[in-house]
């Protein structure tokens, strides 16, 4: 039987992990892929406190490499099912099953689809949800990014570094977002912001050609030619596994600031729970208070 046992790798996981090891707490993280949660596909940090800037591959190298130095045993195995009976948890993964006293949910959240024809059949020839990752292949040519928030403007500013013109394609009539990012897209001479216009089509032959946007303010339906298409229009949790046990709220994870679920001894942390902002240091802050809690909950069994 584990003490804890913490879903996800990210910085909410890791935090909580590091916090519950300096407890005197022996976590055990899950993490389906890579550590770092979207860290990695983060080209730069530069608002986390103190540290100036730094490459998000290297925030998510930083990030585990310290957690282990602490002695947290990571093992690379997607959670598939979640029980609870009495006070024991038990997370199953495609390797095997494991019981716990305590669980941190930090499974972050997933790239929201577009859902138009044409995203699916281009995905990996043109289509990515990565500007980071993806960026590399279209240098030297025109690409579009969907999508109007931080993540859609920050891979607008990388890909114009890579590529010969960015159009930035936005669903409404100004961009809502105030922050330095949004003043850099709007000075930046590569980049064409495309107002009221919404993806109705990606089309191409083997690969991504091109784009039909439709006109949000009642104007015609255009086409746009451009070599890849990024998609970048938000975030949905990926709870289902926990439906049946702990309570959600449109899919995130209900729980306040405390990080505590309906059930004893679990916790959710970062962007998985329910909260207001999403970002690399609430995602750690949450960890550190649901390691915390769970390691006080231990003393208490
Ligand atoms: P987000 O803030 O939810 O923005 C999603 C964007 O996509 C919005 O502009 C939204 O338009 C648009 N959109 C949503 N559904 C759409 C659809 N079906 N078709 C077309 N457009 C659609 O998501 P995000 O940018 O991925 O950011 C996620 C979280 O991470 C946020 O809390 C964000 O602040 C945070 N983040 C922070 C940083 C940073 O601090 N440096 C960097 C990246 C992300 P509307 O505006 O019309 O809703």
């Amino acid at each position: 039987m584990h003490d804890l046992i913490i879903i996800g790798g990210g910085p909410a996981g890791l935090t909580a992990a590091l916090y519950a090891a300096r407890a005197g707490v022996k976590p055990l993280v899950l993490e389906s892929l890579t550590c770092g949660g979207q860290t990695i596909t983060t080209s730069e940090i530069e608002n986390y406190p103190a540290v100036q800037k730094i490459e998000g591959w290297r925030f998510a190298d930083d990030l585990r490499r310290q957690a282990e130095s602490f002695g947290t045993d990571i093992r690379m195995e997607a959670v598939t099912g979640f029980a609870v009976q009495d006070d024991i948890k038990t997370v199953t993964t495609k390797k095997g099953s494991y019981e716990a006293k305590t669980v941190i949910i930090a499974n972050g959240a997933k790239r929201r689809k577009l859902g138009c024809p044409g995203e699916e059949e281009y995905l990996g020839r043109g289509v990515s949800y990565c500007g980071v990752c993806d960026g590399n292949f279209f240098r030297g040519r025109t690409v579009c990014v969907i999508g109007g928030g931080n993540t859609a403007l920050e891979d607008a500013l990388y890909l114009a570094e890579i590529c010969e013109k960015v159009y930035l394609i936005y669903r409404r009539g100004a961009l809502r977002v105030q922050s330095i990012e949004a003043d850099r897209v709007l000075a930046h001479e590569k980049i064409e912001i495309l107002y009221s216009s919404l993806p109705e089509k990606i089309y191409g032959e083997g690969r991504v050609q091109g784009v039909t946007l439709q006109r949000t303010d009642g104007g015609e339906s255009y086409d746009l030619a451009v070599d890849a298409v990024f998609v970048a229009i938000g975030m949905e949790p990926e709870n289902e596994i926990f439906a049946d046990v702990i309570e959600l709220e449109d899919g995130y994870i209900k729980a306040g600031e405390n990080c505590e679920t309906n059930v004893p001894g679990v916790y959710a942390a970062g962007d998985t729970r329910t909260k207001h902002l999403r970002q690399i240091i609430t995602a750690a802050s949450d960890g550190a208070i649901a390691a915390t809690a769970a390691a006080a909950y231990i003393r208490t069994m």
